[in-house]
């Protein structure tokens, strides 16, 4: 493996992580004194008595299981190829299709690292790359192996994060952010005066789709299970926000009786009939996960029955099918993060090696608005 020019430590000493975060940081096994900063290397170039650094630590599960399957361990660098970036990663995102795939709900290849949301910095660029260099600051939904230290990733997936903003902002942001942004724009596209049913108003999803559905005009209903969660809800700018019992009656009310032009269904098993339900005729029900289980196959009649109902399964990947597609969706989602029309909550924070007990957190509905983890 070819060390990059910015992967080199001395045995017992780390070198110190530049405060721009240009500098890789150091594993776990590396705390010690510093010897001299990132600026003082020279591409490809040894320093006396350092080595090249080829391992780093990462996630990684053999096994499909609950979340002690998540074991922290030291693997190789992955070194880039045609088209390829290396970048060390500053924060990954947490989400909940993670804890699926390591379930086994969605099927993967072991030995396996989840992560599909990261930002950090660009350390090595493979043959063919024009767009990216050395040091650029990138941020990515679409991503592999992100739970890591290093990551390699195909720069066309791959967003320029400006100066200004974070790179844990920039990490918290692309996989929900652009979620929110196709499900309104581009599944059922909302129109000012819409009444929207949501659920899990405090969520990483929700509480972006909530700020967003407003800038659109729409009513929003949404539930949380707690009255922490409630007040966040609300605070994104929630007309009602009720606990998951309320839904019918609460529709009922707002629609006076004829139902919500659309509901945006994450919950799937538990809310999935109930959504249904909540459906004025010709409504669109949008339904985008399964955070308390999948849904059982449907009868299609239900949807003649229920007032010629639509009813859509998406996934991001759809919806992020082109440089001009990533580009609208993301830039659009910076740029109200940008305006100070939208907030980015960090609820969470973990380090890497406790990737498990992040899982723990979110499927036991313990967190809100985006989790992250920390290498
Ligand atoms: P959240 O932060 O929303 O966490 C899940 C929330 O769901 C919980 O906090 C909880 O909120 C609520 N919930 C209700 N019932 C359950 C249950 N039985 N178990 C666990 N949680 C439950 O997660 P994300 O924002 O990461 O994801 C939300 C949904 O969006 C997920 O289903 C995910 O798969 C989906 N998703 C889909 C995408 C797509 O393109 N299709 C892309 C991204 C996400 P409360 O306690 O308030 O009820």
């Amino acid at each position: 493996m070819k060390p990059n020019k910015y992967s080199y430590f001395a045995s017992g000493f780390a070198i110190r992580a530049d405060p721009s975060g240009f500098c890789p940081a150091y594993g776990p096994r590396l705390a010690g004194g510093i010897i001299r900063t990132v600026r003082d290397l020279q591409p490809m170039t040894l320093i006396e008595g350092m080595e090249p650094r080829m391992t780093q630590y990462t996630i990684v599960a053999n096994q499909a299981g609950g979340p002690e399957v998540l074991e922290y361990v030291e693997t190789q660098i992955p070194t880039p190829g045609e088209g390829q970036v290396q970048v060390e990663v500053a924060a990954a995102g947490l989400n909940f299709i993670e804890t699926y795939q390591r379930s086994g709900t969605y099927p993967v290849d072991y030995p396996f690292t989840p992560g599909s949301e990261f930002a950090g910095t660009v350390t090595e660029v493979g043959p063919g790359v024009r767009n990216l260099k050395v040091g650029d600051r990138v941020a990515t939904s679409e991503g592999v192996n992100g739970y890591a230290q290093f990551v390699v990733v195909d720069a066309a997936v791959l967003g320029k994060v400006p100066d200004a903003v974070d790179l844990r902002l920039a990490a918290a942001l692309p996989l929900q952010g652009c979620t929110a942004h196709y499900l309104i724009h581009s599944s059922y596209m909302v129109r000012s005066g819409d009444v929207v049913l949501t659920y899990a108003g405090a969520g990483g999803v929700g509480l972006l789709l909530t700020q967003m559905l407003k800038l659109k005009g729409a009513t929003v209903i949404t539930t949380a299970s707690t009255q922490q969660k409630k007040d966040l809800a609300k605070a994104a700018g929630a007309d009602y926000v009720v606990d998951y019992d309320q839904v019918p009656q609460t529709v009922a009310k707002v629609t006076g009786g004829s139902g919500v032009h659309a509901v945006y269904d994450g919950i799937g098993k538990d809310t999935f009939e109930m959504s249904l339900e909540a459906l004025r005729r010709r409504g669109t029900l949008v339904l985008f996960g399964g955070a308390s289980g999948q849904v059982p196959p449907l009868d299609l009649q239900r949807l003649n029955a229920g007032g010629s109902l639509t009813v859509t399964r998406p996934k991001l990947a759809d919806f992020l099918t082109t440089p001009e597609e990533r580009a609208w969706r993301f830039g659009d989602v910076l740029g109200w993060v940008a305006e100070g029309k939208i907030d980015v909550r960090i609820g969470a924070e973990f380090p890497m090696a406790r990737a498990a007990d992040a899982h723990r957190a979110l499927e036991g509905r313990q967190t809100t608005g985006k989790v992250l983890l920390l290498p």
